[in-house]
């Protein structure tokens, strides 16, 4: 474990040429289809979830990933294919991830399984954090958790949004505040399970791209859950709180532990934009080698040859980034210079410009829907906005430099 290489092993190959297989002859010929339509694609989850590709971001996480290359792959592949109906197919491993990174073996081993379902009848999670008013500013989280301790249950208030899967999920994962006084110290993830009374999909959001994700307001009102459903347990809440308010009262700066949290997953978004860019790279090259004007293939103009030269090697820097930054967070290695960060923010720009030159050396067929590149730019728009803007990003860079 840790030992760093480029090369990814012989099984890693063999996992990313079967869903290189997946991506190319499932999710490519329907990418229109359900980018049209802005629904979650269901018959795509199901076949992915019986060639055991469902769920499997989040278990090579934790099986078979021993270089931290494994889960950039399994992402780059997937978003290579069709960044919406992959997000459709990974969203839920994001709100797995939070109950693994804050659940007890027990929580994850009962609510991990009914977040995927099984082959036959699969179902979607979400993972509720942002609020209207609390996007980047997660500290000014309002949706409050109260613990109703004659009955060891916990009542869940407040308005969620912008949740991938939100409503449509079988299980929730809902970040709220416990102790309004601690800022994001003061949180704690909690568990909804399917069907809780009081929970409801608010406004379900027509999105610029990734259309065939099911992004939705959550609505929270007197939800009451088990304090079983606490993630990570009262007794650990507890002791945490206490720290924290020690901390507090001793004007020590509390720190933002959601931040942390999110840091160690950016490769992964990082990975995803890395897939989106090499796609409309591949498309570019292709038509700029077999696009005659003037008589020749419009590659032969350095004008055009130039922008590809820039768009691979660019491609290039970020998954390198991606990788040593995946490889850091496998070997425990902390981001002491925001390297997550760096990772996230210089591949989400990149699949943003790169997209967009693939446009223009596609000309006006680059504008229309009969080539895939528009839906491309317009689904490349969502990295340097989700989990953490390019903004914030910088902004956690740059405070790693200064220290
Ligand atoms: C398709 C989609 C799916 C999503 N899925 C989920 C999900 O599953 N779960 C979930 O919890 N959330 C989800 N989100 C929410 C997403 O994480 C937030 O939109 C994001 O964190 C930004 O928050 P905001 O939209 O409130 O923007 P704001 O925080 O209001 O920011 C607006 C602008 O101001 C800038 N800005 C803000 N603060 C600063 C600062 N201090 N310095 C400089 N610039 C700043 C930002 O960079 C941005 O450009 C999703 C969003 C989308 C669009």
């Amino acid at each position: 474990m840790g030992e760093f290489t480029l090369e990814l092993n012989e099984d890693q190959k063999q996992v990313r040429d079967w869903l290189h297989g997946f991506a190319a002859d499932v999710m490519r010929p329907a990418a229109a289809e359900w980018d049209e339509r802005e629904e979650t694609p269901w018959p795509i989850i199901q076949e992915a979830a019986k060639l055991g590709i469902y769920s499997l971001d989040f278990y090579a996480q934790q099986f078979f990933d021993p270089t931290g290359l494994g889960i950039p792959m399994v992402m780059e592949e997937l978003f290579w294919g069709d960044a919406g109906i992959a997000l459709s197919i990974v969203g839920t491993g994001l709100a797995a991830v939070g109950v693994l990174a804050n659940g007890t073996e027990e929580q994850i081993g009962t609510w991990v399984p009914q977040m995927y379902g099984d082959a036959n009848d699969v179902k979607v999670a979400a993972f509720c954090s942002s609020e209207p008013d609390a996007g980047s500013d997660v500290a000014s989280m309002r949706t409050r958790a109260v613990y109703d301790e004659a009955k060891d249950e916990w009542i869940l208030n407040g308005t969620k949004t912008w949740a991938t899967n939100g409503g449509i999920a079988n299980v929730h994962v809902v970040v709220a505040v416990v102790d309004p006084g601690l800022g994001s110290k003061g949180h704690a993830s909690f568990i909804v399970p399917p069907h809780t009374p009081g929970l409801s999909q608010g406004q379900k959001f027509q999105k610029h791209g990734i259309r065939a994700s099911h992004t939705a307001e959550v609505v929270l009102e007197d939800v009451r859950v088990p304090g079983s459903c606490l993630l990570g347990g009262k007794d650990k809440l507890d002791e945490r709180l206490a720290r924290a308010r020690e901390k507090a009262k001793s004007g020590e700066r509390v720190k933002n532990a959601a931040m942390a949290t999110f840091e160690a997953s950016r490769p992964a978004v990082g990975a995803m934009a890395v897939g989106t860019a090499r796609a409309a790279y591949e498309v570019a090259l292709d038509y700029a080698k077999t696009r005659v004007q003037f008589g020749r293939p419009i590659i032969e103009n350095q004008g055009v040859a130039f922008q590809l030269a820039d768009m691979a090697t660019q491609i290039d820097a970020a998954r390198l980034l991606v990788w040593r930054a995946s490889w850091m967070a496998t070997a425990g290695k902390p981001f002491t210079a925001a390297e997550g960060s760096m990772s996230k923010l210089y591949a989400s720009e990149v699949a943003k410009k790169v997209t967009a030159q693939a446009i223009q050396i596609l000309g006006g067929n680059g504008y229309t829907r009969e080539y895939p590149v528009e839906r491309m730019h317009r689904d490349a728009a969502i990295y340097t906005i989700f989990e953490g803007t390019s903004e914030i990003q910088r902004m956690v860079i740059s405070r790693a430099l200064a220290k």
